[in-house]
């Protein structure tokens, strides 16, 4: 259930792009990418994305794109990347230290829009 809010604060960003780049024509496609560590799932997002939609002459044509990324721990010590796919995993897989930050995975990301 908790994709149904994520989806409706990615439509408002999505408005907000079209608006910031005076985009006025329908959209054909939208390419999001949402990180692993997010937990949320690629179907509820194109279920909801498909009914908020309709509510927006420029979106309600668009066609949605969904890429999961994993994440990605960069380790400040040994300056190694690590994939991750739970956010407790904190400690480098290379010199098993702590000194580490999640520099991807936990966001969604508009990649790009198609008009
Ligand atoms: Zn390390």
């Amino acid at each position: 259930m908790h994709e149904l809010m994520a989806t409706q604060e990615m439509v408002r960003s999505l408005l907000n792009v079209c608006q910031e780049k005076g985009i006025e024509k329908p959209l054909k496609q939208v390419d999001l990418e949402i990180g692993e560590l997010t937990t949320y799932e690629k179907e509820p997002f194109h279920y909801y994305y498909d009914l908020l939609k309709k509510e927006h002459s420029l979106l309600a044509e668009s066609v949605l794109s969904v890429e999961m990324v994993l994440g990605k721990l960069h380790c400040e010590d040994c300056g190694s990347e690590n994939f991750i796919s739970k956010e407790i995993e904190l400690f480098c897989k290379e010199c098993g230290g702590s000194n580490t930050r999640i520099i991807q995975g936990k966001d969604i990301i508009i990649k790009k829009i198609e008009i």
